[in-house]
């Protein structure tokens, strides 16, 4: 029984180096799952008297040096340290999501279980092994193998592209509703889902290979990825969201407003075609008071300008908090 046999702080006998960006958690389970201690128990042993872990107390268990502690779990460093360090365009701890490292860059670290870390939003798949690993409560299973889906990646390098040109906080703010308007296109069938045509070859490759293609399952993301990324430009994008919202908002009814088109908005429209979805055909107004979800995000966009209060389209599975510290060279944040 190990785990009873640790009763003070002291060396641990296996070690192993924390992963970029893990949470505290994580690498605290790895380390007693490592040395047959219970995580809990060990969290206890490297904590001080009011329940916080310190770097100081977590080294003198693991053996690792202090600074790389620090460096990688930026949970155990003070706000001053974290000023002090070079850490920018890492994710900020507790501002945004944890989620699971790619496998194979947690192996290439030592790491022999799944390591969790903080992720930014566009940290949905590895570029380096071409594996998507997802976001969320339903992304822990294995990783995607990507291999043949090679839009999928490029959308991967585009994502971040957008990102240094248009700003975290634009893209993500688009990301966010682009996925969500995708997301229900492809499940509002037969509504609207002649608009995701293009993804269903991923799909279709996804359920050969075995994985689950449920609605909330990551495959379905990842095949909708390169749409999401391709329509994220076009609504974070001032030049294109300007023409977007460059129609006008007819209240007809309760609560039922029409969106009318002018030559700015048709070009919108185009590009759409052209870029996210070839048979798109939007519709001015709702159908059983449900509205085509991305009519719904243009007509919140220009409602909004006039009204602070308007009751914006409200987001849910996509919602992705997302901080980071002040950004890298080049990268507007
Ligand atoms: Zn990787």
């Amino acid at each position: 029984m190990p785990d009873q046999s640790y009763r003070c702080l002291g060396r641990l006998p296996f070690t192993t180096a924390p992963v970029h960006d893990e949470t505290l958690d994580s690498y605290i389970r790895r380390l007693a799952l490592l040395n047959e201690v219970s995580p809990r128990r060990l969290r206890d042993a490297v904590a001080d008297s009011t329940g916080h872990v310190t770097a100081e107390r977590l080294a003198a268990a693991s053996g690792q040096p202090v600074r790389s502690l620090k460096y990688a779990v930026l949970q155990l460093c003070s706000p001053a340290e974290l000023f002090a360090m070079n850490i920018a365009g890492r994710p900020k701890p507790a501002a945004n999501q944890p989620g699971k490292a790619c496998d194979q860059c947690a192996a290439a670290g030592g790491a022999l279980v799944p390591v969790w870390r903080w992720l930014l939003h566009e940290d949905v798949l590895c570029l380096r092994h071409q594996r998507w690993s997802g976001r969320g409560p339903a992304a822990v299973g294995a990783d995607i193998d990507l291999s043949g889906h090679r839009e999928i990646v490029r959308a991967g390098r585009m994502h971040r592209q957008l990102i240094h040109g248009l700003g975290r906080r634009e893209v993500r703010s688009a990301f966010n509703h682009a996925a969500q308007i995708c997301h229900a296109w492809i499940t509002s069938a037969p509504r609207y889902s002649r608009y995701c045509t293009d993804p269903y070859h991923h799909l279709q490759e996804f359920i050969r290979r075995g994985y689950p293609c449920t609605p909330a399952d990551p495959a379905v993301a990842a095949a909708l990825y390169p749409q999401t990324v391709a329509l994220t430009e076009l609504l974070a994008d001032p030049k294109w969201w300007g023409l977007a919202t460059s129609g006008t908002v007819r209240e007809t009814g309760y609560a039922v407003f029409v969106l009318d088109s002018t030559p700015g908005f048709e070009r919108f429209i185009q590009e759409i075609r052209e870029r996210v979805a070839a048979n798109y055909r939007w519709q001015p107004f709702p159908t059983y008071r449900s509205y085509d979800p991305l009519v719904r995000h243009i007509i919140d966009g220009i409602q909004s300008t006039a009204n602070p209060e308007w009751p914006r389209f409200h987001l849910s599975r996509s919602t992705l908090p997302d901080e980071a510290f002040p950004p890298a060279d080049g990268e507007r944040l």
